[in-house]
């Protein structure tokens, strides 16, 4: 599959993309993901994201389109791909279009996953994330708590809340969506590629966008 996942902080895309990543092989693209381990590395990617990322501000289309345009060409790309917080621009949106365009490749679609603001909000304060750069499971001290000691039951490491899920900055995040974001769903259906899911529960999500897909 070849699909873009579209929806605010916290609406599950990370979930949905790695359960879908399971059925088919293919790659989930997490540029939040990329930029994490990068600022853990400490590498110069990640020290020019760092401030941003904390603020809850978008890092320039500039370094992610980079990014992108370098891992859309690695080769387990070729079986497939989900994109999770990428795009997150309009400009984004346009520069993906043509470096796809570029590389031969044709979106299946984008899945807009619609979720109440409150959900939305409740998730993201509950929500801890796995501090191993190259693992970065979610979980949830309410829904999918952690081992009783806070590490990762799948890899061991600790298991910490993001630097970006202090109130100011998840309250920054969304407000960002709203205005850079959101947008994009005007742009895709323009481009007669969205299709909306209701996604409360995430497998539920999962199994229709598996539908969609077929049908
Ligand atoms: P996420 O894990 O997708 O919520 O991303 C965490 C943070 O990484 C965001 O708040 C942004 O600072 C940065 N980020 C991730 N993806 C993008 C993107 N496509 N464009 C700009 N900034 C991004």
């Amino acid at each position: 599959m070849k699909i873009i996942l579209l929806g605010a902080p916290g609406a599950g895309k990370g979930t949905v993309a790695k359960l879908l990543s399971e059925f088919d092989g293919s790659v989930q693209i997490s540029t939040g993901d990329i930029l994490r381990a990068a600022v853990m590395e400490g590498s110069d990617l990640g020290k020019e994201a760092q401030a941003y990322m904390k603020r809850g501000d978008l890092v320039p289309d500039s370094l992610i389109m980079k990014i992108m345009e370098e891992r859309l060409r690695e080769p387990d790309c070729a079986k497939g791909f989900i994109m999770d917080g990428f795009p997150r621009t309009i400009p984004q949106a346009e520069a993906l279009k043509d470096l796809l365009e570029k590389l031969s490749i044709s979106l299946d679609f984008v899945a807009n996953l619609d979720v109440p603001r409150e959900v939305v909000l409740d998730r993201l304060t509950t929500r801890r994330t796995c501090s191993n750069s190259s693992c970065q499971e979610i979980y949830n001290i309410k829904s999918s708590p952690p081992a009783d000691d806070n590490t990762c039951t799948k890899c061991g490491s600790p298991v910490i809340q993001r630097d970006d899920e202090t109130e100011e900055a998840i309250l920054n995040r969304l407000d960002t969506y709203n205005a850079m974001t959101a947008p994009l769903i005007g742009f895709y259906e323009k481009e007669g590629l969205l299709r909306s899911f209701r996604s409360l529960q995430s497998r539920d999500t999962v199994e229709d966008i598996r539908k969609s897909l077929k049908g």
